[in-house]
């Protein structure tokens, strides 16, 4: 059993037990949204930039490194009462492009889709450039191009490669 999960019968059922664990999974949900299939070990990039942290009231519950025939191994996210915006998605797909969002109203998955990577990103990252137009006190939204491995302000040209969740800004 995985201890942390939260949930009483979640843990992996070994091989081929994938579908039909990760069915269990989302059935415990009431309302919210289930984030599956982000790469192992990620969660806590996923609840960064949800603004979930030790802080929070909110009913999450996460498993870590759980087998997956897709991804060797996977870590999902269940936030109970909760339905992620746009803009929360697409920063979702920088650090997990991979995941699938499913909507979950009255145990039933309403929706399901894969995330997208978009082509940009617009006002979700700050700008590590001080001298960006985007950090003064003009009312200018961040603007960021998403690339393979990273992003680039479309004002200064400042790149960001590692620790995106350090330059949200929702
Ligand atoms: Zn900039």
């Amino acid at each position: 059993m995985n201890e942390y999960d939260g949930s009483e019968d979640d843990a992996d059922e070994g091989e081929g037990g994938e579908e039909s664990a990760h069915e269990l999974r989302i059935s415990k949900i009431h309302n919210g949204t289930v984030i599956d299939h982000i790469a192992g070990g990620h969660a806590p990039d996923v609840l960064a930039i949800l603004g979930i942290d030790s802080a929070t009231d909110e009913v999450v519950s996460i498993g870590m490194n759980v087998p997956s025939d897709r991804l060797g191994h996977k870590d999902v996210v269940k936030i109970e009462g909760r339905e992620l915006s746009q803009d929360e998605v697409e920063v979702i797909s920088l650090v997990a492009p991979a995941a699938s969002i499913n909507i979950i109203r009255e145990y039933d998955v309403i929706e399901k889709n894969r995330v997208e990577r978009p082509s940009t990103v617009e006002g979700v990252l700050s700008c590590p450039n001080r001298n960006c137009i985007t950090t003064e006190d003009e009312p200018v939204a961040t603007r960021f191009e998403v690339l393979d491995d990273g992003v680039r302000c479309l004002y200064c040209g400042t790149i960001i490669r590692r620790r995106l969740t350090d330059h949200i800004d929702v």
